[in-house]
């Protein structure tokens, strides 16, 4: 026997999705010198007092694991937060749930929840990891497409959507503001998605991480305060999108005791519980006063707008975006095939740019739909969006 296996290593369940465009694209920036506009996450710090709370932590020996449900003071801080921008009531005890990012946080949604077989509707475009855990958790995914209306605002057909209705139905996992879109859903099209869940009894995973980053005067809405929503809800979040410390992975789950206890037992297996040092210094961030969170909104706002002048300038025409801190575009004015994925793997050379092609955010078969849609990020210092955007006017 010699010493190399030779069997297929990778489980099936896992076959198929591909390293992370996320890292691949993060890894050209880094070997071309180009400005990153791929991978979201900010080039700048959070709040000082934030990071000044994890360092004195870290001095003062909290290096052990936190309780499994995250530090007390965390939770309530995220109940005192939940409450005051949305209205919602929580139970510290029972109702939330710390987790290693919100990426934890919906794996162990759909880990905890679903059965094999059930059937999972999800919006596309999609953040990546949605369709590997829903695939890890034996599901089903049912995409139902965003697509652009005159305005360039991704929205969906509330036909659509009843039409991805099936007896094996049991939950839809909703991202808003969506991630690549910049979409923020209104409270017309929650509702759309609220009575589908109400008549089918359909369990709601709603990622809210960018509940802060909107803009034009948007207001968040989380699907949990809307009627007969807040008993079958988990609403997740986090604090790296909020302090800009994505790295910290420091997120929650809120909802009805039942279903925060299903998070938490899959949960409780992956990473049982981590980032002691940084839940204090996030309970801090999440009691700023409102003007920090307005004035972070405002200022991703204008780098919007930056961004989003040049993209046009450049032949890129954006499509609307009113939240998070992505903005789409579509290659076709300036690559005929519209081949959005080699427009980002040549973008490096042709003007040191990176983004991210949003054909791989589709489920297979609909991916012809993003073709030509690509995804720059706009959580960048001022001077390295402005340096973007003169690479853009200057590309031939
Ligand atoms: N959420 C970020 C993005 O959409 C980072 C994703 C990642 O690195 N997996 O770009």
């Amino acid at each position: 026997m010699g010493g190399v296996t030779t069997r297929p290593v990778l489980a099936s369940r896992l076959r198929g999705f591909g390293a992370s465009i996320f890292a691949e694209m993060t890894a050209l920036a880094v070997s071309t010198g180009s400005v990153n506009l791929g991978q979201g996450f900010p080039d700048y710090d959070g709040p000082a007092e934030v990071l000044r709370i994890a360092q004195e932590q870290i001095a003062a020996g909290a290096n052990q694991y936190p309780p499994g449900t995250g530090q007390p003071d965390l939770r309530a801080a995220i109940c005192e937060h939940q409450k005051r921008f949305w209205g919602m009531d929580l139970d510290p005890d029972t109702d939330v749930l710390v987790t290693m990012g919100a990426t934890e946080a919906i794996a162990g949604a759909l880990l905890g929840i679903l059965d094999a077989g059930d059937e999972v509707i999800v919006f596309e475009p999609l953040f990546d990891t949605y369709a590997a855990c829903v695939s890890l958790a034996g599901a089903v995914l049912v995409p139902v497409t965003l697509r652009p209306d005159a305005a360039g605002r991704f929205c969906f057909d509330p036909a659509d959507l009843r039409r991805a209705v099936t007896p094996r139905t049991r939950m839809i996992l909703l991202n808003s503001p969506h991630n690549p879109t910049g979409t923020v859903f209104t409270p017309g099209e929650l509702q759309a998605v609220a009575d589908t869940a109400v008549e089918h009894d359909l369990i709601v995973v709603s990622d809210e991480v960018y509940e802060h980053l909107t803009f034009d005067g948007l207001a968040h809405t989380p699907i949990a305060t809307l009627d007969g929503m807040a008993g079958r809800t988990v609403t997740v979040s986090s604090g790296g999108k909020s302090f800009n410390t994505t790295g910290w992975k420091i997120g929650w789950a809120c909802g009805p005791a039942p279903l925060v206890n299903a998070v938490r037992m899959a949960k409780q297996l992956f990473t049982f519980a981590g980032g002691t040092p940084f839940q204090p210094a996030i309970a801090a961030g999440l009691r700023l006063p409102d003007s920090y969170f307005s004035s972070l909104a405002a200022d991703l706002q204008a780098k919007r707008d930056v961004l989003r002048d040049a993209l046009a300038h450049a032949g890129l025409r954006p499509y609307a975006s009113s939240g998070t801190y992505f903005v789409t575009a579509d290659v076709r004015g300036r690559r005929a095939d519209g081949d959005g994925t080699e427009f980002c793997r040549q973008m490096p050379a042709g003007c040191g740019v990176v983004a991210i092609p949003a054909g791989v955010l589709y489920s297979p078969a609909n991916a012809a739909e993003g073709r030509h849609i690509v995804r720059f990020a706009f959580c960048k210092q001022m001077p390295t969006i402005e340096e973007a955007a003169r690479r853009l006017a200057a590309w031939k």
